[in-house]
């Protein structure tokens, strides 16, 4: 069985006081919480918080929210491979705050899988649709591999370009439809809900399996990301296919975040 995930994507929030407090509750949280837990604090504060998780329960790792794929060089501005290993355990690419305001292409990201797994970093890699389904195909459940092809299986395809079998299986997937990050909750209107969410997981498993087999495709993890909290979390995570979640807004406030923990640890 899949162990739950659950990442908690900081973005560029946070004091460094604040991140301590946040990151130091989750620590002392995390020895009874049945889920790995990957916290992702803006750069800056990486090696801080490394310092306070030293000695953590072996359940919490800090992950990057990006980096480059070049191992050094006159690149103002950005992180390589390099710095983050040995401090970060994984790297977050392809958010899709990355592909809107920064332009980041497929071709880019596709390049910095490489580099993350040529340096032992795990990519969490992130796909998701732009446009909302009409609703009627929505409430149907299963959106159709056209509707799909053009944005989220396409996006995987091309994450995956080169990446071979054994680096495939140490690979995160967040499914992460971009009309449903930062919108509350999944009782809106506009947050996806956990059948819909579990039926575009259960496609994006199925291009793993083609390319690498079913084995493999059984081990990678996907999870889902989009407005989830502790009031939603349990939509998502008794769905067959998914795994976990990338939590963006409520995972800076520690209480939610633990609870988002407690309730997918639940699930086994
Ligand atoms: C995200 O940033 O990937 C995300 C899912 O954010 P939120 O939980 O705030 O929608």
């Amino acid at each position: 069985m899949r162990r739950p995930l659950i990442v908690g994507n900081w973005k560029m929030n946070t004091s460094l006081a604040d991140a301590t407090v946040l990151a130091t509750s989750i620590r002392n949280a995390a020895e009874d919480l049945d889920v790995e837990i990957v916290l992702c604090p803006p750069f800056v504060w990486l090696i801080p918080l490394a310092e306070v998780l030293d000695n953590a329960p072996p359940n919490v790792c800090l992950g990057a929210q990006n980096m480059h794929f070049a191992d050094k060089g006159p690149l103002t501005g950005e992180i390589s491979p390099l710095m983050l290993k040995g401090i970060a355990k994984y790297v977050i690419l392809g958010h899709s705050e990355r592909r809107i305001h920064f332009s980041e292409s497929d071709e880019f990201i596709n390049d910095k899988m490489h580099a993350a797994l040529n340096n032992n970093l795990i990519p969490i890699i992130c796909v998701g649709e732009h446009k909302k389904m009409p609703l009627d195909k929505r409430e149907r459940g299963r959106p159709t591999k056209t509707e799909l092809r053009s944005d989220v299986l396409n996006q995987l395809s091309k994450a995956l370009d080169g990446v071979s079998r054994n680096q495939a299986e140490k690979i995160v997937i967040s499914y992460e439809p971009v009309w449903a990050i930062s919108k509350g909750t999944v009782q809106s209107r506009n947050s996806a809900d956990g059948a819909y969410a579990n039926a575009v997981i259960e496609r994006l498993r199925q291009t793993v399996a083609r390319k690498y087999g079913e084995d493999i495709a059984q081990r990678v993890r996907i999870i889902y990301g989009g407005s989830v909290s502790a009031s939603t979390i349990n939509e998502f995570i008794y769905q067959p296919e998914i795994d976990g979640a990338l939590v963006g807004g409520a995972s800076l406030q520690a209480k939610e975040f633990i609870n988002i923990c407690r309730q997918a640890g639940g699930r086994e």
